[in-house]
């Protein structure tokens, strides 16, 4: 069975089977209850959309009429208690306001922020890649914030929390990873040549600079040279990712055969064991209270599932990492070889 892997897909099927169970394997698919701040990530993200006209000229006159616009539409998912179909988990009665003045804050320094920049070239657009990689085809797809050409190709991912996280963790962070490995693949397959027609003239010069410096790269070399930013919407500040290396897709094709592997056996034992380390964030937590209410799950810490029989603990991909990124010498030239092949 060909999957479409993206990075939630991979981080769920290694943090908890079950989420992603919920997630990707269950139709119809289990209702999600999300916290507020995820609610207000997910508007946020959908505001970024709305700062510009086609041309890419600026579609509000100040970042206070920017704030301002949300107000309708955040009374509308105040009313309705959901966003894009997901229901909001309000702590009390105040934290709609809370948050609405929070977005509203957030999407000030936004503004100030782009108002001296270049527009995007691309804002919040899902792509699909497929590739071959040691004797296995990878099928990938991901939604990218932004995709830039100030200087060269840049992705910058919004990040609606109050800091960015520590340097060594951004440097593995799987979608730092994904992103510039699908984008350099529709790059290199003459994907973004027909944008030229599409995109704002004040973007042209660089769409085109950009796309020659890769015109003699191959799909790694192309990915590994994309600029990588951590935009951190509620400071209005940029943190600059280190771009990625070979390894880094090295280690990512790897975790994606593991998880395709892992999605494989627990499809064909029908057993989707619980892992309860990352509950506290998952938007499956009262389907699955149900389901361990109803008998169907075991005891919180042991491995279970609401099949019929138990299974093996699930392992956890963080701590095996370092095993994972060494590649043994011999293993590490046939992928180079491999990657040699994307071309
Ligand atoms: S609540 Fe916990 S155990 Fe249940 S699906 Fe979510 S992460 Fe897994």
């Amino acid at each position: 069975m060909t999957m479409l892997w993206s990075a939630h897909k991979i981080k769920y099927i290694l943090q908890c089977p079950r989420k992603f169970f919920y997630k990707s394997v269950m139709r119809p698919r289990a209702k999600e209850v999300i916290p507020a701040h995820f609610a207000r990530g997910n508007f946020l993200h959908q505001w970024m959309k709305k700062m510009y006209n086609k041309d890419g000229t600026l579609k509000y006159k100040s970042a206070d009429s920017y704030a301002n616009s949300v107000k309708g539409p955040w009374k509308q998912i105040i009313e309705q208690g959901e966003i894009q179909g997901q229901k909001i988990n309000w702590r009390d009665e105040s934290q709609p306001y809370v948050i609405r003045d929070q977005i509203m804050k957030t999407l000030r320094k936004v503004y100030e922020l782009y108002s001296n920049q270049l527009p995007p070239l691309i804002i919040e657009e899902r792509f699909k890649s497929e590739f071959e990689f040691g004797n296995e085809i990878f099928n990938l797809t991901g939604q990218v914030d932004e995709i830039r050409v100030d200087n060269g190709f840049a992705i910058r991912d919004h990040k609606t929390k109050e800091r960015a996280p520590r340097k060594e963790v951004l440097d593995y962070d799987l979608q730092f990873t994904f992103y510039p490995l699908i984008i350099a693949s529709l790059i290199k397959s003459n994907s973004f040549d027909s944008l030229s027609s599409k995109i704002p003239k004040i973007l042209k010069g660089n769409l085109k600079s950009a796309l020659e410096k890769t015109k003699n790269m191959n799909v790694i070399e192309i990915a590994s040279d994309i600029s990588l930013e951590y935009h951190l919407m509620s400071k209005g500040e940029i943190v600059n990712v280190s771009k990625r290396t070979p390894e880094h897709f090295y280690e990512l094709f790897d975790t994606i055969s593991y998880a395709k592997e892992l999605n494989e056996k627990y499809r064909r034992e029908n057993k989707w064991p619980v892992n309860r380390f990352s509950c506290n964030e998952c938007t499956y937590i009262e389907r699955c209270y149900e389901d361990s209410q109803n008998n169907k799950l075991e005891e919180i810490t042991k491995q279970s599932e609401i099949f019929s029989k138990p299974c093996m603990p699930v392992k956890i991909i963080n701590k095996n990492k370092t095993e994972r990124i060494k590649f043994p010498k011999a293993k590490k030239k046939k992928l180079e070889q491999s990657v040699l092949n994307l071309d």
